[in-house]
Formats: C-alpha cells, structure tokens, sequence
C-alpha cells in the first residue's frame, strides 16, 4: 500500500455499493444473492439456477471485506459522504483524485455517479460541496472551477459538452490533454446538474436500442480549481488541484484479475480501454516500474489521477440478483485485487 494522503503517495479506497433489486429482475424470478454486513462485509450466496425455489440450493459462499459496504438502503448522500467528500478537501490542497465507478451494464454506476434530479449523485453532491468549501475560505474571491466532460467510446474521444469531431489527445507540459476540450467556468452548483445530464445524453447510444448509452461508453467529468495562495515569506504561489470522476464502460467480461485471462481477453477486441485500465492496475498492484499508461486513451487521459501523487477510489456496483452471480463475482473479485493498490 501506498502512504497517507499527506505524504505525497499514491493510495486507493475501494468500495461496493449493491443497488436495490429492480421490478424486471423479480418478475424474472430473481432472488437475492448479496448480503452486506456490517457495512464492510459482502456475502455473496451461489443459488442453482433452477426456478424450482424448494431445489434452491446454497452451493458455496464467498465473502469480502472492503473499506465501506453500501447495503441497497444507502442514500447518494451517504455514498458520496463515505467515498469522495475526502477527496475533494484534497483536491483543494492542490492534489489531484479520481473517483472510478465500475461493473456490469445494469450495475449503478450512472445513477451512482450522475444520478438523478430528485437524487443527484456523486458528481453534482462533490461540486456542490466544493462551492460550498469555496465560501468557507477567507480568499475565495481568487477560486476559479472549469469543468469538463469528455467520452472515450472505441478508442475514440469527444466532448460531451459540445459534441462535434473527435478530439485528437496531445501531450504538453501539463501532461496529456484532450486538444480544444471545453472548459466550462462554472460559479454556482444550480447549473451543473442540468448540464452534466445534457452531457450524459451526448453519450453514445447503442446503434440498435435509440436511447440506450452504450455499454460500452466511458464518461469522464474532470473538475479543475486553481486559486492562489502566499507562502510564509508572501510569494504568490499557484495551486491546482484535479477531480475527476469516471462513469465506466460495462465492465461484464473485461475485469480481468490476472496476467493470463487479461492476455486472452486482448483477442476478443472487447474494451480496449477497460483492458488497459486493468493492466495499469495489475501493474500498480505488482508495484512495476513501468506502468502502460500508453495502451489506451482512458489510460492516458487518466495517467495523472492514477498511482503517482493521487487518492484513487473505487466504487463497485453490483446486482443483488442471482441471474447476476457471475459478473458480481467477477467485479467483486476485481475489487478485492484492487485494494493491494
Ligand atoms: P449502469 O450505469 O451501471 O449501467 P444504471 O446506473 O443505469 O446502471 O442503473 C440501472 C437502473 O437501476 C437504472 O434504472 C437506475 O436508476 C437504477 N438504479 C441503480 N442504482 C440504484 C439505486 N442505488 N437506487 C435506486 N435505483 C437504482
Ligand atoms: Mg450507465
């Protein structure tokens, strides 16, 4: 494990969080397969899968432990107060942070992330609390916020907030930037809300479902504070600091856990940046030199808010049904391997 927040280090929090079951999945026979306990433990029950409820069977039971659990009670509020609220008081010390939601298609990372107008998510709940952090200081007159909200879809990057041509990545001193990407000056929270939604129907849709983003669609929203402070001997010293909050693509059958599975998932052209990101994870958790930032766009437009001087968290979303086991699983197991971070 990487230091303390202070200390300049890397360091990852990851947690799950299990929607409710929805009206589809009981109507389709589902049962519950997930138990959170304690609010860090997770129970996962393996049911055979005949519909004959008497032949039910409980085959194996596997449990987990993450930093926190989130039970399909948790409110938005509690799940951005737990995982992120930390990481923007961060961000406004000049470091950089990145809240990555991931699992199945159906999973929650949308609603985690974005949510909705009446339970607006992660995104919104973390601008609002940096406004309001903002107001608290003494020099808040000198505080400027843009945000952007950019999409990598097949290895393709484009603005969500003023879609048009992709946008050609380049490196500068700065790192590697998305070159004409809108910065948008934001002020106050009222606007944020309508204008990440906006973005979000720019997403790219599934060519044969009209209004259905693509499962394979990563959405990033990177929020940047820049504002100035004096040091001791009262010289003007720049800070920034950079959030950024990813809406994974699906991540059903691209989560690999290991060297070996990762190699045969690159055949099957799956999510090429989904796969990178698991190798650059892999690559942190065996602690290598070199890490292949470079293997995708994601990889490289997230290359300063992964490892290095960076809070990393993880939220894991899953399905308490049953007809789900094998993805929650397989994010579950991914999750577990990322807390070696
Ligand atoms: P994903 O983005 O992972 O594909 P979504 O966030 O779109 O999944 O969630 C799928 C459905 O479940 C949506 O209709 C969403 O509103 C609902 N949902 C997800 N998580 C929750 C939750 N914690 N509480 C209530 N509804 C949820
Ligand atoms: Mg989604």
């Amino acid at each position: 494990k990487g230091g303390s927040g202070d200390d300049g280090g890397s360091r990852i929090l990851v947690f799950v969080r299990l929607r409710p079951i929805s009206r589809k999945e009981r109507e389709a026979g589902a049962r519950c397969c997930v138990k959170i306990v304690d609010g860090r433990d997770v129970y996962l029950t393996e049911f055979a899968t005949e519909n004959d409820y008497l032949r039910l069977k409980r085959l194996r039971g596997r449990h987990f432990t993450f930093d926190a659990s989130f039970p399909d009670t948790a409110t938005q509020l509690d799940v951005y107060s737990t995982t992120t609220a930390e990481l923007v008081e961060a961000v406004l010390q000049g470091r950089n942070g990145s809240v990555f939601c991931y699992g199945a298609t159906g999973a929650g990372k949308t609603y985690t992330m974005l949510g909705t107008i009446e339970n607006p998510g992660v995104m919104v709940l973390a601008i609002k609390d940096l406004f309001s952090k903002i107001r608290q200081r003494s020099f808040d007159g000198n505080h400027v916020v843009h945000l952007s909200y950019l999409e990598v879809y097949n290895e393709t990057v484009r603005d969500l907030l003023s879609p048009g041509r992709p946008l050609v990545l380049r490196e500068d001193k700065q790192g590697i930037v998305a070159a004409g990407l809108t910065q948008y000056r934001a002020y106050s929270t009222d606007e944020v809300m309508a204008l990440l939604q906006q973005g979000n129907l720019n997403r790219t849709t599934e060519p044969t479902r009209c209004n259905e983003t693509s499962s394979r669609s990563h959405a990033i929203l990177q929020v940047v504070i820049e504002y100035r402070v004096k040091d001791s001997s009262n010289n003007i010293l720049n800070r920034v600091g950079k959030l950024s909050l990813i809406d994974l693509a699906g991540s059903e059958r691209a989560l690999a856990t290991d060297q070996r599975t990762l190699r045969s998932l690159e055949g099957a052209n799956i999510n090429k940046s989904l796969l990178a990101l698991s190798s650059c994870i892999n690559a942190l958790v065996e602690g290598k030199k070199h890490i292949p930032y470079r293997n995708s766009k994601l990889t490289q437009l997230l290359k300063d808010s992964l490892g290095g001087a960076c809070n990393t968290v993880m939220i894991a979303n899953i399905s308490p049904s049953n007809l789900s086991f094998g993805e929650t699983q397989n994010t579950l197991h991914w999750a577990d391997r990322a807390k070696e971070i």
